[in-house]
């Protein structure tokens, strides 16, 4: 069934998001100095404050959502819909929400034409909340740019040794993102399901990471004061 493209409104999903752990959203080494960092995190050009970009929290949580229902590897060639969870790849199914989650409120993946209409999320950058900033800047004063550095090795396997170290940029556990999502519902939209979805997302964050090197404790985030259309969820 196409989606009626008309937009009945847009709810509004915030929250703040406070790492637990020092948490790293890479950034591009070409923004700093000679000198720098081998692995510097992002931020914003302007002011220099890191932030989370709104691709990397909306490529999350489609990916969260695509593990739990099973939505990796979907294609919809020629009408026919097939599943290659070998390939890796983001859904691409364009199938109806009852159906399928994913691509409905994320956008079906390399689908140019289909009927569900626009994604239905828009997921905001997340900037520092106004404590941190203010915590973050303390660190100016000792050199660091709103951040730590934590250098890692690896253990070479007959010796034993630490070899390689490697300085990784993080921000610090405590810094808090503010998280903003907005979403749009039009006309024939299943807007409980919808919001029930992306709740779930976020709240799967929580025991996912952020980031990189996750599986080795960074990037572990806490979502407080989830707000869901002017309600605490
Ligand atoms: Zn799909």
């Amino acid at each position: 069934m196409a989606t009626d493209l008309k937009l009945n409104k847009y709810i509004a999903i915030s929250g703040v998001l406070r790492c637990r752990t020092g948490t790293r959203i890479g950034g591009s080494k070409e923004d700093l100095e000679i000198g720098g960092l081998d692995n510097p995190i992002i931020r914003d050009p302007v002011d220099k404050m890191p932030y989370i970009p709104g691709s990397s929290l909306k490529g999350k949580l489609r990916s969260l959502l695509e593990y739990k229902y099973d939505r990796v590897g979907w294609t919809s060639k020629q009408g026919r819909v097939v599943q290659n969870r070998a390939s890796g790849e983001p859904c691409g199914c364009a199938q109806e929400l009852s159906v399928c989650p994913v691509c409905t409120i994320f956008g079906p993946h390399k689908v140019s034409k289909h009927d569900l209409g626009p994604s239905r999320i828009i997921v905001r950058d997340a900037v520092l909340s106004d404590e941190s900033r203010a915590d973050l800047a303390k660190l100016l004063e000792e050199g660091l740019q709103y951040s730590e550095v934590k250098t890692e090795n690896m253990i070479n396997r007959k010796t034993g040794v630490a070899e390689n170290p490697r300085a990784v940029e993080r921000v610090p556990k405590g810094t808090k993102f503010i998280l903003n999502i907005s979403v749009r519902i039009f006309k024939g939209d299943d807007e409980a399901k919808i919001k029930a979805y992306i709740k779930e997302a976020v709240t799967m964050l929580e025991q996912d990471y952020l980031g990189g090197s996750g599986t080795r404790g960074y990037g572990w985030v806490a979502v407080e004061n989830l707000t869901i259309d002017g309600e605490k969820a």
